[in-house]
């Protein structure tokens, strides 16, 4: 058993991150994040196993398909099965059989996502009036947030619970990820002007309360290895806004807690995703590592690296693979089609997955119509190896390459029909 009991006491030591080359003339970079449980290089695609697990692939194929870390997610857990039974099993890790790197995101998007009925952000439309009652409109409003924390409707049973940045940390030391995030307010692009600034002065007040809740931890529990604490930036398309997050919690020190890293989150729109993220990285110390959260579309994908992101998460490649979408260098297509019933090759030829290297796109296509489990398995790993790939090329390209070329020819092929989406 790799029982975390086992080992000897790790210190803060145990985590640290290592700037490597700079992309000319941007805030891209390489780097290597050390945690208790191995390596991250970076720039790097991090699978979402939500509920402590890739759905239905094991972690022995995320390992394989070249997934050097698994993030899950800090709201699903505490709910089921609990973060007593997590910790008692020796952590997240030990619990689910993943013995390299793990991540939890705090819960503050789901608490306030699951309850209120917004969507994740990105293809929002910024015209729209604005307002802070959006996003309780035609929904019972199942979330509410007041200066000390949210109180928030169970999605699974109806019971109502409490996390504060408090509560936040301890669950999360529970879970035991080697990397997890403070406790923020998520805003959509539809809350007003005033209402982004109340609650990024929340936000900074939940990140202070954070570390000393997550000093007081680390010196509890030292029979754990070391967490790294990542602080949530927010506010949403306002430049002032987003510096400012950046400034404070960059600089912030509490009790002699720092942050060892940052999270960029909250409201994103994708015609500004660049911007946005420049502002935030060129305030940001550039010595500790930044994750860009709930990011996976290959444009996207792209617009992080460059502009300074290190890690990123994103549900898409799985949910999208279990609808039998599936990437290909020359777009995502549905292996609905029929023209694939016949395609007695790989999805993609190109593609050193262990799906595309030992079963056809036919027999995919066959599984998905017989509605078969080994469907969804299938398409995840091809998905997930495309993604993770990708961003180990960018990573390789910056290294020893000439990003700006993979980049112009990769998107300029696979957004082909999208002009707008390819490279400028
Ligand atoms: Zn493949």
């Amino acid at each position: 058993m790799n029982s975390d009991n086992n080992l000897p006491t790790i210190t803060r030591e145990s985590f640290a991150f290592k700037p490597g080359t700079s992309l000319p003339h941007s805030l891209g970079r390489t780097g290597v994040i050390s945690t208790p449980h191995g390596e991250i290089a970076t720039p790097a695609f991090i699978p979402v196993g939500t509920k402590a697990t890739v759905k239905g692939v094991l972690p022995e194929s995320i390992g394989q398909l070249g997934g050097q870390a698994v993030l899950a997610n800090a709201y699903h857990l505490y709910l089921q099965p609990g973060p007593d039974i997590v910790d008692e099993a020796g952590g997240l890790g030990a619990f689910m059989n993943w013995p390299g790197p793990t991540f939890t995101d705090s819960g503050g998007f789901q608490v306030l996502s699951l309850g209120v009925g917004f969507k994740k952000v990105i293809a929002m439309d910024t015209e729209t009036f604005r307002s802070d009652e959006v996003m309780a409109k035609n929904k019972e409003r199942l979330a509410h947030v007041d200066d000390d924390g949210a109180t928030f409707k169970s999605h699974l049973d109806g019971r109502i619970h409490r996390f504060t940045p408090e509560i936040s940390m301890q669950v999360q030391h529970k879970l035991g990820a080697d990397m997890i995030f403070a406790f923020d307010e998520c805003t959509t692009l539809h809350n007003t002007r005033s209402y982004q600034e109340r609650s990024l002065e929340r936000t900074r007040l939940w990140a202070e309360r954070c570390l000393v809740e997550h000093g007081r931890l680390t010196r509890e529990r030292t029979h754990r290895p070391y967490q790294a604490l990542l602080g949530v930036l927010q506010g949403a398309q306002y430049e002032d806004l987003r510096r400012k997050a950046a400034r404070d919690l960059g600089s912030m020190e509490v009790d002699g807690e720092s942050f060892d890293g940052f999270g960029l989150g909250g409201a994103l729109d994708k015609e500004n995703l660049g911007t946005i993220v420049n502002w935030m990285c060129e305030e940001l110390p550039y010595d500790k590592p930044r994750h860009l959260l709930g990011i996976g579309e290959p444009d996207d994908l792209f617009t992080g690296v460059e502009n300074g992101a290190d890690t990123f998460d994103c549900v898409a490649p799985s949910r999208q693979a279990r609808t039998s979408a599936v990437f290909t260098p020359d777009g995502r297509v549905n292996l609905s089609n029929s023209k694939y019933q016949r395609q007695f090759a790989p999805i993609d030829e190109n593609c050193d997955c262990y799906t595309c290297t030992h079963y056809t796109a036919a027999y995919v296509a066959h599984l998905f119509r017989a509605k078969e489990m080994m469907a969804g398995t299938l398409a995840t790993i091809h998905n997930e190896r495309f993604i993770v790939r990708l961003v180990d090329q960018m990573r390789a390209v910056i290294e020893n390459g000439d990003f700006l070329e993979f980049k112009r020819e990769f998107l300029g092929r696979f957004y082909a029909g999208n002009p707008k989406r390819q490279a400028t």
